[in-house]
């Protein structure tokens, strides 16, 4: 699988994944140059929920081919619970799993340092997307998202899988609350997934986790894409919470 992105605008104001436009999934991944982006600073109240988006989104998503009237958001809380998107979209919950098998509603998750994991079953028509950072990761985000995917008729085996940029193992220091955490969700097996630091600290590569994670429940890796582009890396065109960005990167996409 590629892991090239293709940069849309110059400067970029969103990539989109080749491996998914090939299978005709329209999507997004806005840069800190896409305008009308809700920042940290404008959380969603879950009794009067306004969409994450204002107009400017809209006209240059829509250049994607997302119709972002449609929008289903989520207030993300780092967990594992699901929420399939309302049939006209709007709001789905304080949930970090979306899931849909209806054509044309984007579903959207936003980040700035977590993973945004696009999932789509070409074949059965099923779209899923995750938000998913360490928390989520050791309370089994991941999987749920497969599982969700696979309760509309996906398949784990035909599934077509994106990773936007996100944090890497290059910028991703972790400390010892952490590393409990990823010891009692995985045993031994989390030594696998860092390197060492400093005194009390690990480099977390939560990409290769997560890899790892989604292949054990069932995806081809060779149908996993990962740009391996870092979020912390990368200032000049993304947001990192880690170098005190409270902007937030959205990624989008919608069943043709
Ligand atoms: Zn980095």
């Amino acid at each position: 699988m590629t892991s090239r992105l293709v940069p849309h605008g110059a400067p970029a104001a969103y990539f989109t994944f080749p491996w998914l436009s090939d299978v005709g999934l329209a999507h997004a991944t806005t840069t800190r140059h896409c305008p009308g982006i809700a920042s940290f600073a404008e959380p969603i109240a879950p009794e009067a929920p306004r969409a994450p988006f204002r107009s400017e989104a809209a006209a240059v998503l829509g250049g994607a081919g997302l119709e972002l009237s449609r929008v289903c958001y989520a207030r993300q809380v780092h967990g594992a619970a699901t929420a399939r998107a309302p049939a006209g979209g709007g709001f789905a919950g304080s949930v970090d799993i979306l899931v849909t098998a209806e054509h044309g509603v984007p579903l959207s998750i936003f980040t700035a340092d977590c993973l945004a994991i696009v999932l789509y079953d070409p074949a059965a028509r099923v779209l899923g997307l995750a938000h998913v950072g360490w928390r989520g990761t050791v309370r089994g985000a991941t999987q749920a998202a497969v599982r969700a995917v696979g309760e509309l008729g996906g398949r784990a085996a035909s599934l077509r899988v994106a990773i936007a940029p996100s944090i890497g193992p290059c910028c991703y220091e972790v400390d010892e609350p952490v590393i409990a955490e990823l010891a009692r969700a995985f045993g031994e097996r989390w030594t696998t997934w860092v390197r060492p630091s400093r005194a009390g600290h690990v480099m977390l590569d939560l990409w290769a986790v997560n890899e790892a994670l989604l292949e054990d429940a069932g995806v081809p890796p060779t149908s996993i894409g990962n740009p391996r582009l870092c979020t912390a890396c990368h200032p000049e065109l993304l947001y990192s919470y880690r170098k005190g960005n409270r902007g937030r990167l959205v990624t989008v996409a919608a069943l043709p």
